[in-house]
């Protein structure tokens, strides 16, 4: 009798929290490590916010609440999606969650059957991947071309739709590559949808950097497309906009009160509620009117540092970077770097079994982790299928313009660094293969 049900093979990671893990090796090594690792803005939750969890604590609000949301919060959601996609949701079409990271599982469980095909970015939100193999549907990732901007096309998507299909899921601004669709774009993709999918598929739009765009980018929802409303699920929340990614709130808005419901049933079976003092002070982020001012000024902090960035990685031997247009990442291209260092020579060497588990980028990334005090998240870490060949690394810029400078000539050091690479490749802990 095994102790692990069998299923828990299939489940994925999100290596941003992994990475934490070698980072901490590194250090007990005794090196500082500067981290562009985790998605998450380096500022606290504004002060308006916070007073309002305070308060309801305070006063009591602290107790089990309606398990698809507070109807306050819910309405301000509502009236949030009204008006920054010209939608009309009741807000019973809303339900609440522990961070946007649930409306994920919520959806395939509810959607799809083993079996069903799901469409998903890659590199992309490595919980889709995860969940999707998980559930037992079948993965088909569309990949995103660093030529295109990360961006993808009508016909790449026509390309990947059969009769099979259950779930599409998209994310604009993306994660990991801070690449975006344009209204163009998707509501040439509804056309695409409505044209070769039944009624009955699902399209998962992963809204969560909705706020976060660049040089005059409008965000756009798919939902707004023309007949695509009630075939969208609308996935957003607060963690990244706000900057409460601690505080662990987020919302899904369904097509029908019904499949409201499922989700409503399966907090109920998982989570019961979302603690209701957060809900108010997530409320107040959308209704207080200092907020807009706050998001701003988070949002010029990124692009300042995007602007920096991006030609300071271009100029890196063997690095080119397309400049994203949301999101607080940066994606380059590390395929001449990891040339030149060896380490698509070190990955060639390697068995078969040991090859599976690792890449070019990652062995990459360990070597900028663990001898040059540098934390980046590799190619894989964002979809392993079909990854293969695909020599890329994530920067997280939300980070301080100062610690971006000093990692990335940390990076530009390693980059000479062969003797180092040569040591690495024999430092089994570091290699971690
Ligand atoms: N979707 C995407 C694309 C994300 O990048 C993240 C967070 N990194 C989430 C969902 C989950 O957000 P939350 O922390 O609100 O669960």
């Amino acid at each position: 009798m095994a102790l692990i049900a069998d299923r828990m093979k299939a489940m994925g990671t999100e290596n941003a929290f992994k990475i934490g893990e070698d980072i901490a090796r590194a250090q007990k090594r005794g090196r500082d490590v500067i981290r562009f690792t985790l998605g998450e803005p380096d500022f606290d939750s504004a002060p308006h916010i916070n007073q309002v969890a305070i308060d309801n604590i305070l006063s009591g609000n602290s107790h089990y609440v309606d398990p698809a949301g507070l109807p306050s919060f819910r309405k301000a959601a509502a009236r949030h999606i009204g008006l920054t996609r010209g939608l009309d949701v009741d807000p019973d079409q809303i339900v609440v969650f522990p961070g946007a990271k649930p409306a994920i599982p919520y959806t395939l469980i509810t959607y799809a059957n083993p079996g069903d095909e799901v469409i998903y970015p890659s590199p992309g939100f490595p919980i889709y991947e995860s969940i999707i193999t998980f559930l037992g549907a079948k993965p088909v990732p569309l990949k995103l071309r660093e030529e295109r901007g990360f961006a993808f096309t009508p016909q790449d998507l026509d390309a990947l739709i059969t009769p099979r299909t259950k779930v599409i899921i998209l994310c604009s601004p993306s994660n990991p590559t801070g690449g975006v669709l344009t209204r163009g774009d998707l509501e040439a993709m509804a056309a695409v949808i409505k044209a070769k999918c039944n009624p009955e598929v699902r399209v998962y739009s992963d809204e969560i950097y909705e706020q976060i765009t660049f040089d005059g980018f409008e965000h756009f929802s798919i939902a707004c497309a023309p007949g695509m409303r009630e075939r969208t699920v609308i996935s957003t929340g607060h963690s990244k906009s706000y900057a409460m990614t601690g505080w662990r709130i987020g919302y899904a808005v369904l097509p029908t009160v019904e499949e409201a419901r499922l989700f409503k049933q399966i907090n109920i079976n998982i989570v019961s509620c979302v603690p209701p003092f957060i809900q108010e002070a997530a409320r107040e982020a959308y209704e207080n009117p200092k907020t807009p001012e706050v998001v701003r000024n988070m949002v010029a902090k990124f692009k300042e540092r995007r602007d920096w960035v991006v030609p300071a990685l271009g100029d890196l031997p063997g690095v080119t970077c397309v400049k994203p247009l949301g999101a607080f990442y940066v994606f380059p291209n590390v395929a001449g770097l990891t040339e030149s260092l060896g380490a698509q020579e070190f990955y060639r060497t390697l068995p078969a079994e040991k090859a599976s588990r690792t890449s070019p980028s990652t062995l990459l990334m360990r070597f900028l982790i663990y001898f040059h005090g540098v934390a980046v998240v590799d190619r894989r870490s964002f979809g392993v299928i079909g990854s293969e060949g695909e020599h890329f690394v994530r920067l997280s810029i939300a980070t301080d313009l100062d610690s971006l400078k000093r990692g990335v000539e940390r990076i530009r050091v390693a980059a000479a660094d062969l003797d180092g690479f040569a040591r690495f490749t024999k430092d089994e802990e570091a290699v971690g293969v």
